[in-house]
């Protein structure tokens, strides 16, 4: 989709630090990391976001290779957490389906409202 960073992460129009790939996925690291490590995994195909009509073998798959990439990077044991946000409520900034992968430090426990 034109006018998309992570499409055009994807096609290479945009450098990013790419830690995992294959056919269906494209792993790379936050720009603002949030996290010692912080990685974001998306779908090459371009999605909105979760509520997309996104076929569930690639919604499993994105959660497969996340957690994978969670051993590569070393913080398989110690633990780390999955998100995708989705939409305004959910402080989605980038609309391109991604799950952050975070974790070498021990998160915060709330997940409710802002302040
Ligand atoms: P969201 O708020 O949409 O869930 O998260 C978007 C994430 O994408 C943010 O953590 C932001 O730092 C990251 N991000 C935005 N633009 C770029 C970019 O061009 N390259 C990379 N590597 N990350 C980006
Ligand atoms: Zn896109």
């Amino acid at each position: 989709m034109a006018d998309c960073a992570f499409c055009m992460i994807v096609q290479r129009q945009l450098p990013a630090q790419i830690v995992y790939e294959d056919e269906q996925v494209l792993a790379f690291k936050d720009i603002n990391p949030q996290t010692p490590v912080h990685v974001l995994v998306v779908p090459k195909q371009h999605y909105d976001h979760i509520g997309a009509d996104v076929p569930e073998a690639l919604l499993g798959h994105l959660f497969r290779v996340a957690a994978r990439v969670a051993g590569e990077q070393g913080v398989a044991e110690s633990g780390y957490r999955l998100i995708t946000n989705c939409g305004e409520d959910g402080r989605q900034t980038v609309p391109h389906l991604h799950i952050h992968l975070l974790g070498g430090a021990l998160l915060p426990i709330s997940m409710g409202p802002a302040d």
